[in-house]
């Protein structure tokens, strides 16, 4: 009697569930972005990147969505949302770096599972983000190695804090590196070492991180190093940068400092006499993922104090582009050290860039970028002077005469 019950409760709940659900196991519903038809086919597909929001469901959702920043968001309920199509570009990895290979976007699924890097996913997220993985692993056939936490393959272009490019930009997808969580999700290689720092291309600026993402083991287990203590306090060996990265100096992070003042990144001034104890809050806005400050045009004066406040001894790198307000355009190492300093307040900076060429009638702007060519990080500097993003151009007007800025 029992068991014909159950029977026929399970029957019930074949018969009444929706198709996706029966067919393949996924609660899953598409909200593409209204980004998703611009976006190119990918040429191949070689990774799947994980990430984390570092925000709550609903407003990522959004975010997501306006940005066209992943191909699937998996909600804590275990819901999967689709917001770009598998098959076409979706921006989610920034710059990034594997194996001397960069702009992974190229050649990667993106996937934003709603929480933390450093807190566990609940048990509905793992059983659809580990269904959701099988079946892309089986479509594109990627080994579990090829799939890997955002923040492994994040770099950061050199600013005041580090020198040289680093890994470290971002923690983002952190956990997705620990075995025991590899193994929830149907995962069972992972990469043993950074290819990148290795070879000499990156060094490390995030010790913890490098242990999380390399080590044999969670961190938790005995033996190895906890997490540091008071995670958003500025130490002698805990910077700014350590705490809210490429954030720091963002309006939306806030600085309370031990005498009682409250500053916001933007309105600091003089980074090296931040004192050890001061309370780094980055805003809940910018806690979501979100495009890196070396990913968008910076406006001296409205952005930064100073081109050398900002990036540093990369200030004089060739790969950073100025934009000046005469309408000239200067990479940093045709600048001498007093030509840097007296850049007025207005003028553009791109930190990273390099410059593809300029736009004439037989090179159109996809074949100096290719399917990069409409993406929010490509650049373009029309002949009248102003600046978008390739998210803000039409391929059809875009003036004969402009130059385009990439990341190489
Ligand atoms: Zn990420």
């Amino acid at each position: 009697m029992f068991r014909i019950r159950a029977l026929l409760i399970l029957l019930t709940l074949i018969l009444f569930s929706p198709p996706g659900l029966r067919a393949q196991g996924l609660d899953i519903e598409s909200r593409y972005s209204p980004l998703n038809r611009r976006r190119s086919p990918r040429g191949s597909t070689e990774y799947i990147i994980l990430h984390t929001t570092e925000g709550g469901g609903r407003g990522s959702l959004e975010k997501l969505r306006r940005f066209g920043e992943a191909h699937y968001m998996v909600d804590t309920n275990g819901k999967v949302y689709r917001i770009i199509e598998r098959h076409r570009i979706a921006t989610h990895a920034g710059r990034s770096m594997w194996n001397g290979r960069t702009n992974l976007d190229n050649v990667s699924i993106g996937i934003e599972v709603v929480g933390f890097h450093d807190k566990p996913m609940t048990s509905a997220q793992i059983r659809a983000l580990r269904e959701l993985l099988r079946q892309l692993k089986a479509i594109y056939r990627i080994p579990d190695n090829r799939i890997l936490p955002h923040s492994m393959v994040a770099y950061g272009t050199p600013n005041r804090w580090h020198r040289a490019p680093h890994r470290g930009r971002k923690r983002c997808g952190m956990l997705m590196a620990r075995e025991d969580v590899r193994s929830q999700i149907g995962l069972h290689d992972k990469p043993r070492f950074d290819p990148d720092v290795r070879a000499g291309r990156l060094v490390v600026a995030d010790d913890y991180l490098e242990r999380t993402l390399f080590g044999p083991s969670a961190p938790a287990a005995a033996g190895a190093p906890a997490a540091p203590a008071a995670d958003n306090v500025i130490a002698r060996n805990r910077s700014a940068w350590d705490i809210a990265r490429e954030q720091y100096n963002a309006p939306t992070t806030v600085y309370e400092f031990p005498d009682g003042r409250v500053q916001r990144g933007n309105e600091i001034t003089n980074w090296n006499i931040m004192p050890p104890g001061t309370i780094v809050r980055v805003g809940a806005g910018a806690t979501v993922e979100q495009q890196s400050e070396s990913e968008r045009v910076i406006l001296l004066g409205r952005d930064t104090p100073s081109a050398r406040e900002f990036a540093g001894p990369a200030a004089l790198d060739e790969k950073t582009v100025y934009f000046l307000p005469t309408g000239e355009v200067v990479r940093g190492s045709e600048l001498t050290e007093a030509q840097l300093d007296s850049l007025v307040e207005g003028t553009g900076m791109l930190v990273g860039y390099v410059s593809g060429g300029i736009i004439s009638a037989r090179r159109r702007a996809f074949d100096i970028v290719g399917p990069r060519w409409n993406l929010a990080t490509t650049f373009y500097r029309l002949p009248d002077g102003t600046v978008r993003s390739g998210e803000q151009i039409n391929e059809r007007n875009i003036p004969l005469g402009t130059e385009v800025f990439f990341q190489p």
